[in-house]
């Protein structure tokens, strides 16, 4: 039957990853300038015992849900991935396809275009379709210039999509669960084990709030004043790189080039001076604080509110006054 946007799902022990969501969100947001309906966009998953997934995903978004089940399946590696995929692609011939700029999308997208002889962006915040061709906005040189992609003619187009690009898709859908089942052939790569990070459950592309320490806060103990505003806010602990490096706290907290874009609604920057590494992930945040005892800081240029001071008197002072307003 064919469909013209093909999102690759992902899942975790048993539940939809939320860059699905947001992957059917922007395929439904985009597939009207294309002339097409919610009927034209599906999902391909593939996994092992996640018939539950596969209906969770054809009632939120997905018209259908290819299911590829195979016991080789069952934990993530790039070649079983790839095949299935590779193999619901051509069966379907989407004019679009879709992965979640994320470590399974990293690895496997580029797999799956080279065995399709199709380009691939990656990275991208933006799709949109201009003078009957379709664009991908992604960032480039730091977040100082959009680059702005036309892939040519051939099909299918191959994205990989950031966190936050889009929102989730919130309505309902009716769609339907098909299984297929590719021939996987001989696989080379092999699921040997997941290792968590040491920060472990940490994700500031979903956090609402964010309190962010910078080498302003001078140590790793000190950041204890920077966690208890983040709790206080029910928000998470972001940093810049020195920080990081420097070991203070893991590389799972770093915001900026090197570490993750976020959009929080309120991101509270203390002891950040705002050089540009870190401002490209963090100036899509809906509201910005800067703390900073340098008045000609950088920050200052990208924050809505500036607080021109001693981040070890005014964060305690902002805790405090939280604590109290929200009666902990
Ligand atoms: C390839 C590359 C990639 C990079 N990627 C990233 C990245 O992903 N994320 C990132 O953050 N950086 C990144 N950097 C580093 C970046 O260039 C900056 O060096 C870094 O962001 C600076 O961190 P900072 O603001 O914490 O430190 P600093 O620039 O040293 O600023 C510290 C600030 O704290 C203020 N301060 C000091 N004491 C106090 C106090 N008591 N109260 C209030 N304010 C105080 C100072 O006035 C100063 O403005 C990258 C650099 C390169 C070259």
């Amino acid at each position: 039957m064919g469909c013209k946007i093909l999102v690759v799902a992902e899942h975790e022990g048993g539940a939809v990853r939320d860059i699905t969501w947001e992957l059917l969100g922007l395929a439904h947001a985009v597939a009207p300038q294309g002339g097409w309906g919610a009927a034209d966009i599906k999902a391909v998953l593939p996994g092992q015992g996640i018939g539950a997934v596969a209906a969770a995903i054809a009632g939120r978004g997905a018209a259908e849900v290819l299911l590829v089940e195979a016991p080789e399946l069952q934990d993530y590696a790039c070649d079983g991935y790839d095949r299935a995929i590779e193999a619901v692609v051509k069966a379907e011939q989407p004019e679009i396809l879709l992965f979640g700029h994320t470590p399974n999308g990293w690895d496997v997208a580029p797999l799956v275009a080279a065995g399709l002889g199709v380009p691939l962006a990656t990275e991208c915040s933006q799709i949109a379709r201009e003078d009957g061709r379709w664009l991908f906005s992604r960032k480039a040189f730091n977040g100082k210039f959009i680059q702005v992609l036309d892939l040519g003619k051939a099909r299918p187009l191959v994205a990989t999509v950031q966190k936050g690009a889009a929102g989730p898709f919130a309505g309902t859908t009716a769609g339907q669960v098909r299984a297929v089942t590719p021939a996987l052939g001989v696989l080379k790569a092999r699921f040997v084990e997941t290792k968590k990070g040491e920060a472990g459950g940490v994700d500031l592309t979903q956090a609402p709030v964010i309190v962010a320490g910078g080498r302003g806060v001078g140590a790793a103990d000190k950041f204890e004043i920077i966690k208890s505003l983040a709790a206080a806010l029910g928000g998470q602990v972001g940093a810049s790189r020195p920080v990081t490096d420097m070991g203070w706290l893991p590389h799972q907290h770093q915001v900026g080039s090197s570490g993750v874009t976020v959009n929080p609604k309120l991101y509270i920057a203390c002891g950040i001076s705002g050089a540009i590494q870190h401002i490209v992930g963090m100036k899509g945040s809906g509201y910005i604080v800067a703390i900073n005892k340098d008045a000609e800081a950088p920050i200052f240029g990208v924050a809505d509110v500036g607080v021109v001071g001693d981040l070890f008197e005014i964060v305690p002072a902002l805790t405090k006054a939280v604590k109290e307003a929200r009666g902990q």
